[in-house]
């Protein structure tokens, strides 16, 4: 038998997975900041339940049968559960709601750098309300996740399922034929302009209706531009047009929010793969990650309803965690943390046993991180050393001098600086400085 993790899933050993921590507990706390709620659901669910509701990519969940034979399912993100669990506890769940939840997706994709076949989402969505202030409310969220990670340079592209479909129905296509348009433009960024037109002629697409979705979908500028120039294209398509204005609804309510417009545009071409939304579609994008997005989401006003039996409309996204991982490893973002110690409390001998794990509770009582030396026969230099790899900030030593006189020696090891202090000023000292 080999030794060896399951392709595309990854094993995450503590230096990631403190990355990964902070990167979950900055995007919870601002989601609890605008009032989002934590749900959990199983991973599993009935296969049937996923069936039907994510197009093309149906093709990637994980089915498998349990002992009794029932078909089932590794969920394949969190959308389709919540809309499960909305239908399920209706009588429950007060509406609007804004929930956040956090797990692992499975998807049986070929697996790349910032692809993988099992990643953590963290999704945040607003379950009954059809307002454009909860799209605006979302992609602030977003917004100013990305900002408290760091990120130095991200934009979220806003689009609307409506306006691809205009400008196919004004560029002379049915509706049959929309459906096809769409999923040229979702290669956009993969195939690029030539190879769009390519697989748009190809699935029957005349060169100047071609030509002229082309042109519109890589309409680009500041926000507001871009819907001026598209409104003066699509003004004969009455659905089109209710985009523009869902649109510029969503804008005016991100400039009340105070999100800068540089964090934002408006992208016809980005089309996103799954078939639930409805209404506003959007990525957010980082040129130092020309891989692809660093999330994505959007307005989803019927995929709940099909399980609850009546229309609950809902707009949400989801963080990629394993992207922004992969990227902020790559940007240097994020605490450079090697452990989660702070202290280091060293054994120098048999005789000063007692009184190093008396010291170390009090630190930890203190709500100080803090190590004990496990090897009181090992020398101080070589305990030093281990405080040194765990990485915590501080050692201290209690020899037979300090503890005569009722003091511990507070190394930092950052500097190399040492002083012996009393306790309460230790622990002061320690505090101040985290
Ligand atoms: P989606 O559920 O397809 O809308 O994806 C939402 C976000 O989840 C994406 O923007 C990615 O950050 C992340 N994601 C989707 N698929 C994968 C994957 N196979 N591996 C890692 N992250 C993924």
């Amino acid at each position: 038998m080999s030794i060896q993790n399951i392709k595309g899933m990854r094993d995450h050993l503590p230096r990631a997975m403190l990355l990964r921590q902070y990167i979950v507990s900055t995007i919870q706390q601002i989601s609890e900041r605008y009032g989002f709620e934590p749900l959990q659901s199983p991973v599993v669910e009935y296969a049937e339940l996923l069936e039907g509701k994510l197009g093309d990519d149906e093709k990637l969940i994980y089915r498998f049968a349990d002992q009794g034979g029932r078909q089932l399912a590794l969920r394949y993100d969190q959308t389709v559960p919540l809309a499960r669990v909305v239908a399920q506890y209706a009588g429950q769940l007060a509406l609007p709601w804004r929930r956040y939840a956090y797990g692992p997706s499975y998807r049986g994709e070929r697996p790349a750098r910032g692809r993988y076949r099992e990643f953590y989402q963290f999704d945040a969505d607003i379950v009954g309300s059809a307002s454009p202030l909860a799209d605006a409310e979302i992609v602030a969220l977003l917004s100013d996740s990305l900002a408290a990670l760091g990120f130095p340079d991200f934009v979220t592209l806003l689009n609307h399922r409506q306006l691809i479909g205009g400008i196919a129905r004004v560029s002379g296509l049915d509706e049959a034929a929309a459906g096809s348009v769409y999923r040229a433009i979702d290669k956009f960024d993969k195939i690029g302009a030539d190879g769009v037109r390519e697989e748009l002629l190809r699935s029957g697409v005349v060169p100047t209706a071609a030509a002229a979705i082309l042109t519109l979908v890589q309409t680009e500028g500041e926000a507001g531009a871009v819907l001026n120039e598209l409104a003066g294209h699509l003004a004969s398509d009455e659905r089109a047009c209710a985009a523009i204005a869902n649109l510029r609804a969503i804008i005016a309510a991100l400039e009340n929010l105070g999100i800068s417009p540089a964090r934002y545009t408006v992208a016809p071409r980005l089309a996103r793969g799954l078939s639930y939304y409805t209404g506003l579609v959007f990525e957010a994008i980082t040129p130092h990650w020309p891989e692809g997005s660093l999330l994505g989401g959007g307005r989803y006003d019927e995929l709940i309803g099909q399980f609850a039996g009546r229309p609950i409309p809902t707009v949400g996204l989801a963080f990629g965690i394993d992207r922004l991982h992969d990227v902020m490893e790559q940007l240097n973002l994020g605490p450079r943390s090697n452990g989660t110690a702070v202290a280091f409390v060293t054994i120098f001998g048999p005789e000063q046993s007692a009184a190093s794990m008396a010291l170390a509770q009090a630190l930890r009582k203190a709500g100080i991180n803090t190590l004990l030396s496990l090897e009181p026969q090992i020398s101080l230099g070589k305990q030093l050393k281990e405080a040194d790899r765990r990485g915590a900030r501080y050692a201290l030593l209690l020899g037979p001098d300090e503890l005569a006189r009722g003091e511990v020696v507070l190394k930092d090891l950052r500097s190399g600086e040492q002083h012996s202090l009393e306790r309460a000023q230790l622990i002061e000292v320690i505090r101040a400085s985290a």
